[in-house]
């Protein structure tokens, strides 16, 4: 009787163990991707591609990468974090001046954030941003691209869109790979619709610069236009319906 009564307690600490991983897991990109919560690529004859940088801005970095674009009539998205922004106003607002889009990347950049904490960060780059530009940005993506349930929630609840990027056209360039390894990622893998990462800041990027400046003229000789990611959605007619 005893080992019974044993059995069972095991089993309803067993059910509660699996409620609690399964509701701290994520539901997966077709769930995510379907109510247009959170934007991984799009899928198009178009060809463009939306180049984004993470982790900004970076007063060499950044400057450097503007100018290139610049050169090439490109577009792009900075995933800003808010205490860099707050530092350097004056790149933020150049920034929105040549066209690109700035959007969230949190206000401390931490690896680990509880759905309050995450709100509150959201909010205060979104005021820093705001007060530099005059317009709030649409667009969050997850430090270190990590998300669960409780991250998007909290996103999407506070008007946010979620954007990641194309799985093959992570640069990692953050590992400095070489300037060449960076370059045949984004150009081997170049398809309509993709969404690039790349990183301004958080290290040394001149990697990142040197590989822009052989991806840009080659991608626009195949006919890619660079847009940012607004533009990409609302070239493929896939606003945000919410
Ligand atoms: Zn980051």
């Amino acid at each position: 009787m005893k080992s019974l009564v044993w059995k069972i307690g095991l089993f309803i600490i067993l059910i509660f163990c699996i409620a609690y991983a399964s509701s701290a897991m994520d539901k997966g990109r077709p769930y995510y991707e379907k109510r247009g919560y959170v934007l991984w690529d799009i899928q198009t004859e178009e060809k463009i591609i939306a180049l984004t940088f993470d982790d900004g801005p970076h007063s060499t970095y950044t400057t450097q990468i503007l100018d290139l674009l610049a050169q090439y009539n490109a577009k792009a998205t900075f995933f800003v974090i808010g205490e860099r922004a707050e530092n350097m106003p004056d790149l933020i607002l150049k920034l929105g001046q040549e066209g690109h889009e700035i959007a969230n990347h949190t206000y401390t950049h931490p690896y680990k954030i509880t759905p309050e904490k995450l709100e509150d960060e959201l909010k205060k780059t979104n005021e820093i941003i705001h007060d530099i530009t005059g317009t709030y940005p649409l667009y969050y993506r997850p430090v270190g691209g990590t998300y669960d349930d409780r991250i998007i929630n909290t996103a999407v609840e506070n008007g946010y869109r979620v954007v990641m990027w194309s799985w093959h056209q992570d640069t990692e360039d953050w590992k400095s790979p070489g300037v060449d390894k960076i370059v045949s990622t984004v150009l081997s893998g170049a398809k309509p619709g993709n969404i690039v990462l790349f990183h301004d800041a958080g290290g040394d990027r001149s990697q990142t610069v040197k590989a822009l400046e052989e991806i840009l003229p080659k991608l626009q000789a195949q006919g890619y236009e660079f847009v940012t990611i607004s533009e990409l959605l609302e070239i493929t007619s896939m606003s945000l319906k919410n």
